[in-house]
């Protein structure tokens, strides 16, 4: 920052905010780094995701917490999806020095990440600071530890396996998707009821997520049944060419942050049965031999679905 001193003074003002809620940090802001001790026989897990302004959001009409509470949530999605449990927090901010005060754009980040991170009991033990005549960026790096039952990867699909999604998909673009709830609860539940065999969240679309479990799995397939795709009561059908129908939307739209899950066939049952709360549970299809993504179809064989998700670098 220009100004050394308001620097310090909102380093000191986050560390008055992020007292340590979590045994295995013995150090959180304040020093060169911050210190954690890892629970015996417990394996970290460990992400990060970077949000710019005029990308992931925008600061002319989202407010600093608005973005501080994405950044967070969106990290603590991919932590649930590792179905591990989210300990503690590192942020580093670009902050603008041309738009409103610096400084208060830091306390509503702060505020936001603290508002995300706070009912999963996630600390906040240090991070950067910079201002810069650019616009604004947001890194949040969180760590969490894996379960008595270890974490879940994209890789452990089998063909006859159950595929469930969390919650109705599409459409968050239209506003939702500033407000992430982040699956970690339900994830964490899940996995304790039975093991899960891949797990994934969904952030850019269910089509392009799922792929992403099949190409790990070892190039296998899913079959899904379009009408039991549970569609967001957000996403709206736009008729007229090229019009998409709301299972486009709900197949393809980024920004749910629900979870994609595939259990044992015998295990989806025990999970339907019983879904342990808080998680939701919609069976959309199954994992076959056949590579790719089908749908089925009522009046002959499944036909083949090409994923539309967000690819950040074809924009
Ligand atoms: P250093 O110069 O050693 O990198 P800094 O002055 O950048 O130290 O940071 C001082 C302390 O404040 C460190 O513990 C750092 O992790 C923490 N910190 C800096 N910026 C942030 C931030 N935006 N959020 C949380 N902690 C921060
Ligand atoms: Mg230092």
């Amino acid at each position: 920052m220009n100004d050394p001193s308001s620097e310090f003074d909102l380093i000191r003002w986050f560390r008055a905010r992020s007292p340590k809620t979590s045994p295995q940090t013995l150090l959180g802001i304040g020093d060169d780094c911050a210190i954690l001790r890892p629970n015996p026989g417990r394996d970290w897990v460990v992400t990060t995701d970077m949000l710019m302004d005029g990308r992931h959001f925008n600061l002319a009409t989202d407010s600093p917490q608005a973005v501080g509470y994405k950044a967070m949530a969106v990290n603590l999605s991919d932590i649930a999806a590792m179905a591990a449990r989210p300990l503690a927090a590192l942020v580093a901010v670009a902050i603008p020095l041309s738009a409103r005060n610096s400084v208060e754009i830091g306390q509503g980040l702060h505020q936001g990440l603290q508002e995300a991170a706070h009912p999963f009991g996630v600390t906040l033990i240090g991070g950067d600071t910079n201002a810069w005549h650019g616009p604004l960026v947001i890194s949040v790096t969180l760590l969490g530890e894996t379960t008595d039952r270890g974490p879940v990867l994209r890789s452990g699909a089998r063909v006859g396996d159950i595929i469930f999604v969390t919650g109705p998909l599409g459409g968050s673009l239209l506003g939702r998707h500033l407000r992430p709830e982040p699956r970690v609860l339900e994830a964490l539940a899940l996995h304790a009821a039975a093991p899960i065999h891949a797990l994934i969240d969904i952030s850019d679309g269910l089509a392009s997520d799922l792929s992403h479990i099949l190409e790990e799995s070892g190039n296998l397939g899913a079959l899904l049944d379009p009408l039991a795709i549970p569609i967001h009561s957000d996403t709206v059908t736009r008729s007229g060419p090229p019009g998409k129908t709301r299972l486009h939307h709900a197949l393809n739209d980024g920004e749910d942050f629900e979870l994609c899950l595939v259990v044992s066939p015998n295990d989806a049952v025990l999970l339907e049965n019983n879904p342990p709360p808080p998680a939701r549970l919609f069976r959309v299809g199954e994992i076959i031999a056949s590579p790719g993504l089908w749908l089925q179809n009522p009046k002959g064989p499944p036909t083949p679905l090409q994923p539309a998700g967000f690819d950040h670098l074809k924009g």
